[in-house]
């Protein structure tokens, strides 16, 4: 028996555990090996306040206005005040962001106000921070299982999570685990479209186990959509990074036009909704599979600052600082999720998230770059401890007998062709462009696909569970009629005064949709 569980082992997860670990028994439990899901696979950075020149004031300020209107005051206040500290606690932990004489390097990105975001070996910041808090759990007395799928929380008779259930991913014996409290930790959902940036872990299953489990979910409908994916045929998505077009990379067309400045004055800096948006409709009007990032501009120090991206780029025959990089938009990161309030607590007694699972109002309709890394630092640690403290309210639950029921890793069902229908279908009815139609016919084939995967193999679970979150996203962009930040309706192509303001949108147990302004 634990005081806490907590689920996942990306930047959020790993925080959270290290948080609590010097106080309490943790448990963390992570689907496949402790460095899988997308936290090391962030390149560009950090976002925090810590330059001479800037202020939590004005990052405040940038990530309000990115959110258009939806972020929730209070949660970003936490969120930038709070940043500054998790930086000087990574770095007491051994994270090493990149310096020049004794100072930390900041770079700039698409919509902020200045340079403030912190990086790590050039364009691995994900990695070492990953690497590095993985280092600092080894030295804690945490009990970590990996390759473990949790496949539903429980809940007792009070409303309250005691615990949850697992099965290894290859299949075998289902087991329940007691705990005082639960952290969600498990990542976004971008990996439920056909073109994304996301590992194969980013499956949104933190939001249907906790949708299942009776908790409210918001913002499903924000989805953001990365503009400056790699677009080469049968390569995966690799992520160019924003910050490439921060230190200077043009955006051009097949006829090497910076056909940017057609939607928005500031171009290449413009916000990556409207950026991916702009490029996804010169693909339209163009019939072409891709534009090209120029990074001509970085000549000579393109290679030095993104070493990652261009020993990948190389890969293909691509030199970054002489060939023009073939780029497309692809499902980046998923703004909504498990509502919580400002210390990780969702709608569950008991049950916290923190990272991208969560809906913590820091990004709104629209998520600032560099965000993500810093929002699931402040969040884990909050979360870790107003976890600690419920706890210390009442003792750990018991749960009965454990093990005594085993689970097929596959059922009779062939689940690839399912996965490929789910994601195609979510491409093209809930992409960077939707409308009504498209969006009815994703949701109606997600009711389809978790029909069809009714067996009880830990394949066709997973799978359902895809659906499920897969179907909140539809249903959440279908009742949302207008556009706002990342979520665009062809039909609705304007904001209205009638969602703006704060905005919630959730669903009861019984899948009824409550949303209101
Ligand atoms: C290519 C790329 C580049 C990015 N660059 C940046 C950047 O520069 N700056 C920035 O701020 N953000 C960036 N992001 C976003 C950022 O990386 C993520 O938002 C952040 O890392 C999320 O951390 P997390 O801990 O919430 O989730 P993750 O790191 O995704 O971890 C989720 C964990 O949950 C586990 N899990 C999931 N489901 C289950 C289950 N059912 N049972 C058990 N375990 C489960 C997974 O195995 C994994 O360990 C980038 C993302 C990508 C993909």
């Amino acid at each position: 028996m634990f005081d806490l569980i907590v689920i996942g082992s990306g930047i959020a997860g790993l925080y959270a555990a290290i948080t609590a670990a010097p106080r309490s028994r943790v448990a963390l439990l992570t689907k496949g090996e402790l460095d899988d899901g997308c936290s090391r696979f962030a390149q560009g950075g950090f976002a925090a306040a810590v330059g001479s020149d800037d202020s939590v004031a004005q990052h405040y300020e940038d990530t309000i206005a990115a959110g258009r209107g939806l972020c929730n005051p209070e949660a970003v206040r936490v969120l930038v005040e709070e940043g500054p500290d998790r930086v000087r606690q990574l770095i007491e932990w051994g994270v090493a962001f990149d310096t020049q004489d004794g100072e930390l390097l900041l770079a700039r990105e698409a919509a902020h106000s200045t340079a403030r975001i912190l990086h790590a070996r050039g364009d691995a910041t994900g990695l070492e921070i990953e690497t590095m808090l993985i280092r600092k759990l080894r030295a804690c007395d945490v009990s970590v299982f990996e390759h473990t799928v949790v496949t539903r929380l429980i809940v007792d008779d009070t409303g309250r999570c005691v615990g949850v259930e697992t099965i290894p991913d290859t299949g075998g014996a289902l087991r329940s685990l007691a705990a005082g409290a639960v952290i969600l930790a498990t990542g976004g959902a971008s990996r439920l479209w056909r073109n994304t940036t996301n590992p194969n872990s980013a499956t949104g299953d933190g939001v249907a186990l906790a949708y299942t489990a009776g908790a409210q979910v918001s913002g499903m409908e924000f989805i953001q959509f990365h503009p400056t994916a790699l677009a080469l045929e049968g390569a995966p998505r690799f992520l160019i990074s924003e910050a490439v077009r921060g230190e200077g990379a043009l955006v051009v067309n097949a006829s090497g036009r910076r056909f940017l400045y057609d939607s928005d004055p500031r171009g290449e800096l413009a916000g990556r909704d409207v950026v991916a948006r702009a490029v996804w409709e010169e693909l339209q009007n163009t019939s072409a599979s891709c534009v090209y990032l120029d990074c001509s501009p970085l000549a000579g120090r393109a290679a030095i600052r993104f070493p990652a991206i261009a020993r990948t780029c190389r890969q293909y025959d691509i030199d970054i600082e002489h060939d023009r990089i073939p780029i497309a938009p692809a499902a980046h990161y998923t703004i909504g999720g498990i509502a919580t309030d400002v210390r990780g607590a969702t709608s569950v007694d008991r049950l916290y998230a923190c990272g991208e699972v969560a809906s913590s109002g820091v990004h709104g309709a629209n998520r600032l770059a560099s965000n993500s890394l810093l929002e699931s630092a402040v969040f884990a640690h909050r979360a870790a401890n107003a976890a600690l403290e419920t706890i210390g309210e009442a003792p750990p639950p018991r749960l009965g007998s454990t093990a005594t029921t085993r689970v097929p890793a596959r059922g009779a069902l062939n689940v690839a062709p399912w996965w490929t229908q789910l994601q195609d279908v979510m491409w093209t009815g809930a992409g960077v462009v939707r409308d009504a139609a498209g969006l009815r016919e994703a949701a109606v084939e997600c009711e389809v696909i978790a029909a069809t995967c009714a067996d009880d193999s830990l394949s066709s679970t997973r799978l359902r569970a895809a659906a499920t979150t897969a179907s909140l996203v539809c249903q959440a962009a279908l009742a949302r009629e207008e556009s706002r930040g990342a979520h665009f309706r062809s039909d609705f192509p304007n904001s209205s005064d009638q969602w703006h303001g704060d905005f919630v949108m959730h669903y009861d147990r019984g899948g009824r949709l409550d949303c209101h302004v």
